[in-house]
């Protein structure tokens, strides 16, 4: 068992203040560590999770959205505890694993509304395909194949392949799909690797009560004393290694902590939260020395997708009652596989980046406002366009599907995940040809690595993220575990040293 070092508590800073670092702070101050410092890179914390109101009282969200399975989910569980979950429960009556409901309306590209039981009976085969990957029973010549090419050829087989028409809402349900995944391509993502994700009972989205998912990091954030979370803070260095010798402080801490304005704050452990997305831009300068060679291997294999929506701001309502949600059929969309092999090696998809916008969906309390939802290298095309342009651009399509008279949107706001320095995408996914639980083990095993040969300061780098968790990446649940885990790890590292918090030392 760890001793504490000579001249106080260990000294701890958390890299990110978003979910899964707001959970390892919170763990650590309720196991009684006074030394607790998270350094957030922007004005707020939260990462992923941005609830705003730039469309009057109501929240909107710039990120996470939904609560994804209910037991054993212990964001579920705290929103139950702390009463913030929304009345109205799931509204998940199709059988595709989407946010789809027999209230959406399917338009196909020459303006005509498809019938909505032909639509379910494709989205409900293409739920079974789905559920077969999930739950590991895909024949084994999928295991090096992609998700694209075993959905297509599944399809091949079934009775519906004779239809165009269940053809071309086939496609929609790939790029629904590539949407879910943050992928660029079905094609690109890995068919034999998708049953490590764990999906939670109890249905994938429910809705967060009025206040958002901000209610719930509230409920973090009013655990952590003031002065504990710094924003604004972004770090620039991890120094991790050092020696007595080259500890100009007292204590000899093992790791000290570069900030950009020239903050250096010394630790004896410092968890790193920071997106995949960012390692993946700056690992090579953030750590000296350099990070493991399977740990960089790991940063470079695991994909990190990008997700963005589109809100469109009305004057008022212009869609029916009952309709909950507007997709687009194209004749010939991105994710059908000619278009897409003819898509490689060419530019030419960027003059079409709207294809990959799935539809567009209502908005909870915002009866005046859509969302389109659109992903992979279209989204980050998109993100270096104008509002205006993007607003114009989806006013067209609504009129050319719909036939409907669509005013323009008084406002648009599009998510700019890519573009955030701090972030650089939506999360996670498996890319074809990588081993996931292998490359995620790695990402997430602390630093010094156990194989080193002298430890003598164990656990001086931390990783914590959705990006290190092999059952359920992407979600904010998976990312608030991993900070737990790496809290626990500490917490166990001196469990018969600290005092709890009520003063005494545990046992
Ligand atoms: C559009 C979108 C929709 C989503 N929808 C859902 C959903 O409905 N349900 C769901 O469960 N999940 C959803 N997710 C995923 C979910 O938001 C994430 O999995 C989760 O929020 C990740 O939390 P995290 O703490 O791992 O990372 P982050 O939230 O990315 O937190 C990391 C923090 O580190 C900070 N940081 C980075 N570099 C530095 C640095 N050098 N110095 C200091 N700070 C730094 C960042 O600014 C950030 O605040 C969605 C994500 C997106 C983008």
């Amino acid at each position: 068992m760890a001793t504490l070092p000579v001249l106080g508590e260990p000294r701890i800073v958390i890299v990110g203040a978003g979910i899964s670092g707001l959970a390892a702070a919170a763990s650590l101050v309720s196991n009684g560590f006074r030394n607790v410092t998270v350094l957030e890179a922007m004005d707020r914390p939260g990462g992923r999770i941005h609830t705003t109101k730039p469309f009057g009282t109501n929240v909107i969200e710039l990120g996470a959205n939904w609560i994804h399975g209910q037991e054993g989910n212990p964001i579920y569980q705290l929103a139950m505890e702390h009463g913030l979950l929304a009345e109205e429960g799931t509204s998940i009556t199709m059988c595709v694993p989407s946010s789809i409901t027999r209230q959406d309306y399917f338009f196909n590209q020459s303006g005509t509304q498809l019938p909505p039981e032909q639509v379910e009976q494709v989205c409900c085969y293409f739920s079974k395909l789905m559920s077969k990957a999930f739950d590991q029973e895909l024949d084994v010549k999928y295991d090096l194949r992609s998700l694209g090419s075993y959905l297509d050829e599944e399809f091949k087989a079934s009775d519906l392949a004779s239809s165009e028409d269940a053809r071309k809402v086939f496609e929609w349900c790939k790029r629904s799909e590539c949407t879910d995944e943050a992928c660029s391509s079905l094609y690109e993502f890995s068919a034999g690797q998708l049953w490590l994700y764990t999906a939670l009972e109890g249905g994938f989205f429910n809705s967060v009560g009025s206040g958002g998912y901000q209610a719930l990091l509230d409920v973090f954030l009013k655990s952590l004393s003031p002065g504990v979370l710094l924003c604004n803070k972004p770090v620039k260095c991890i120094q991790w290694g050092l020696s007595e010798t080259s500890s100009s402080f007292q204590g000899a801490c093992p790791v000290r902590v570069l900030c950009e304005d020239g903050q250096q704050l010394e630790a004896d452990h410092v968890i790193v939260t920071a997106s995949l997305g960012y390692l993946q831009d700056n690992s090579s300068t953030m750590f000296k020395p350099v990070l493991p060679e399977e740990k960089m291997r790991a940063i470079e294999r695991l994909g990190f997708g990008v997700v963005s929506k589109i809100f469109l701001e009305f004057e008022k309502r212009f869609w029916p009652q009952d309709c909950a949600g507007i997709q687009l059929v194209w004749e010939e969309g991105p994710e059908d596989r000619k278009v897409y092999k003819s898509s490689l090696g060419d530019e030419g998809w960027k003059d079409k980046w709207y294809k990959k916008i799935c539809g567009f969906d209502m908005v909870a309390r915002h009866p005046n406002v859509l969302c389109g939802w659109i992903t992979g290298r279209e989204a980050e095309h998109m993100e270096g366009l104008q509002e205006k342009t993007v607003g114009e651009v989806c006013v067209r399509l609504l009129r050319s599907f719909t036939g409907w008279e669509v005013p323009d949107p008084l406002r648009v706001l599009m998510s700019q995940w890519r573009q955030n320095p701090y972030v650089r995408g939506a999360y996670t996914y498996i890319p074809l040809g990588v081993d996931a639980m292998r490359e995620q083990e790695a990402l997430a095993e602390p630093l010094p690595l156990e194989s080193c040969d002298s430890i003598s300061k164990p656990l001086q780098v931390l990783f914590a993220g959705e990006a290190t968790h092999v059952q359920f990446y992407t979600t904010t649940h998976g990312a608030y575990l991993t900070g737990v885990r790496e809290a626990q790890r500490i917490i166990q590292h001196y469990s018969d040293r600290l005092p709890s918090p009520n003063g005494e030392r545990a046992s």
